[in-house]
């Protein structure tokens, strides 16, 4: 275990120099504090989680006191932008602070989100307010907990700066972790400015730092590639699986490393709604969840682009097209297990899909569903299940091939079954009102509903004593929350 002054960095982003990145110092927060901080995360750096609520913590994270070797930088980077191309981009209000590595050998960015104003800030005011600081938090570490690929995140540090958005709120940092926070958009960044060496120094720096087994390959480049679009068909198979919708998949907001990264106006489903929308600025449903499928590849094409000076464009196509045999794969394979099936069958896509447009009709739980399915035996479940229907001939007639599936399935005890599928379907969920239950709280100064919940959604399939809150539909109230980008 290191305290706070043991940290050890390397800054390999920064030696990139001053094309890639420019040097800025954070700008303090007014009283800093200890909103939530995660120990998993912790645990990453080596970090004795009692340093947490060391006086020195919130100062480092909040802004006022740096180590003497980190290498503060914000990060230059361009994207496309619910699909126009926009030139400019970059940190606007983050810094990479530096990188730190721990005892066993890995790398980890530490980016400190809402540090004040950069040469990138263009018309905002460099900061993040508590409430999108909190949501960025519980969502990486519930993602993470879910066994979804995600950007971590350490803390969040409160504080007493005013900042405008709709209203007045307070400005807040978090600390974000990720083993880089290179996005496609830098590519596209350096591939339009037309800077080829900087595009290919860039290109080498991801290839050695992050995918160095592709330069055993014929073409490293273009297997480097081929991993991005496998690691992403994989990311996104689980957030469909799991009902998570991010609501900015701007090409900007995509990590080089297949993880969920930059979160906005994200939203679990509630009920499940394969139209759903998230973001209430995306008026055409670019990002519906529906839409992340093909938006994955879209994207993925985006940074194609930017590496056609490295890679054919024929073998970028057919890098290309692995992606959506790869996702169905994924997909189907993880939904096979949340229905507690061990075997492979060829209508099991269609079994899902009767089952998905069914619960779209009656607006059924999509998270509870699952777990309630795994309670009991099949037969058992569905009957108790079938209450939530609308179209009762149409799940009577899903559930009798589910029941017939089950059974081709193999025999296997009551016991067996629940712990199986309940080792795949969550109880706990980040549901956006139990965010926002957590969030009010927090605005006036209590911070242990944030915490409460951060612990709960830490081990989202376990059943956890006392907490039988977390795992309800969400109240009148907190069906249809509007979530802006105003963060
Ligand atoms: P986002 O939608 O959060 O991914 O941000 C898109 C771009 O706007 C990025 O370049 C951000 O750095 C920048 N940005 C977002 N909010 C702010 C802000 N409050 N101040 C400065 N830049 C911002
Ligand atoms: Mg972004």
């Amino acid at each position: 275990m290191k305290a706070l002054d043991e940290l050890t960095f390397d800054n390999r982003f920064a030696r990139l120099g001053d094309a890639f990145s420019t040097h800025v110092l954070p700008e303090p927060l007014d009283e800093p504090r200890l909103v939530v901080a995660s120990a998993a995360a912790m645990a990453l750096l080596d970090l004795d989680p009692a340093v947490a609520e060391t006086p020195v913590f919130a100062e480092l994270f909040g802004g006022h006191k740096l180590w003497a070797e980190a290498q503060p930088r914000a990060m230059v980077y361009s994207g496309h932008q619910f699909g126009g191309y926009t030139p400019q981009l970059g940190d606007g209000r983050g810094l990479l602070l530096g990188e730190v590595y721990n005892q066993a050998g890995e790398h980890w960015d530490l980016h400190l989100k809402g540090a004040g104003m950069t040469p990138y800030s263009r018309m905002g005011d460099g900061r993040a307010v508590l409430r999108s600081s909190i949501r960025e938090f519980l969502a990486s570490e519930a993602l993470h907990a879910l066994g979804i690929p995600t950007s971590r995140a350490l803390c969040v540090i409160g504080s007493s700066t005013p900042v405008w958005r709709e209203k007045q709120e307070r400005g807040a940092m978090v600390l974000r972790l990720a083993p880089s926070h290179i996005r496609f958009g830098h590519f596209e960044y350096f591939y339009y400015t037309q800077k080829p060496e900087q595009l290919a120094e860039l290109a080498e720096h991801v290839l050695n730092l992050h995918y160095p087994e592709c330069r055993e390959q014929p073409e490293p480049y273009l297997a480097m590639f081929r991993e991005i679009v496998e690691r992403n068909a994989e990311m996104i198979a689980k957030w469909q699986a799991y009902g998570f919708c991010h609501g900015v998949m701007n090409t900007d907001n995509m990590s080089i490393l297949g993880i969920t990264f930059d979160f906005g106006p994200f939203a679990f489903l509630d009920d499940f709604d394969a139209h759903f929308i998230c973001n209430h600025s995306d008026h055409e449903g670019r990002y519906s969840f529906s839409n992340q499928v093909p938006i994955g590849q879209w994207n993925l094409s985006a940074l194609a682009q930017a590496l056609t000076p490295f890679i054919s464009v024929d073998a970028l196509k057919e890098a290309l097209g692995l992606y959506l045999p790869l996702y169905q794969a994924h997909y189907l394979d993880l939904m096979r297990r949340r229905l507690g099936l061990t075997t492979a069958e060829e209508d099991d896509q269609k079994l899902v899909e009767r089952l998905l447009k069914l619960m779209q009709n009656s607006g059924v739980d999509y998270t509870l569903f699952f777990r309630r399915l795994g309670d009991e035996s099949a037969a058992l479940a569905v009957s108790r299940l079938r209450d939530d229907f609308v179209d009762l001939a149409g799940f009577d007639a899903w559930a009798e091939q589910y029941k017939a599936r089950v059974a081709r399935d193999g025999d296997d005890s009551e016991t067996q079954r629940r712990e199986r599928m309940h080792a795949v379907n969550p109880l706990y969920i980040l549901r956006n009102y139990l965010a926002q239950n957590a969030i009010a709280a927090a605005e006036s100064g209590d911070y242990s509903e944030v915490r409460r919940l951060h612990e709960v959604l830490n081990n989202p399939f376990e059943e956890q004593a006392g907490m039988e809150q977390y795992a309800q539909r969400p109240p009148d109230w907190g069906k249809h929350l509007e979530i802006s980008c105003s963060s």
